[in-house]
């Protein structure tokens, strides 16, 4: 599987290519707050599939939190494009293809 997504303003591209490890929605508060509100619909793919083709995203992690993730958003637009665990693997979570 070979998906192409990027940002709202264009400045961010990616592909992620290999089978799906998990495709969910969550209802968590963390991901309540990177949709502004709603349950985040995501795709969990192989990380050493996954590159940038265009443009740097901006890291976030929060330091308050046991396990947090580190979300990774256009620096123009603030479109979210992925959320990486370090216990999981390294693997991102993408949101929709886009
Ligand atoms: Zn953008
Ligand atoms: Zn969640």
């Amino acid at each position: 599987m070979r998906l192409e997504g990027g940002c709202y303003c264009g400045n961010v591209r990616y592909v992620a290519e290999g089978e799906p490890m998990m495709k969910a929605q969550c209802h968590c508060r963390e991901c309540q707050y990177i949709t502004g509100g709603a349950p985040n619909v995501f795709i969990a793919m192989p990380v050493a599939g996954f590159s940038y083709t265009k443009g740097t995203p901006k890291q976030f992690t929060r330091t308050d939190l046991e396990r947090p993730v580190t979300r990774e958003f256009c620096p123009e637009c603030g479109t979210h494009v992925t959320t990486g665990r370090s216990g999981f693997g390294g693997d991102r979570q993408g949101g929709h293809a886009r």
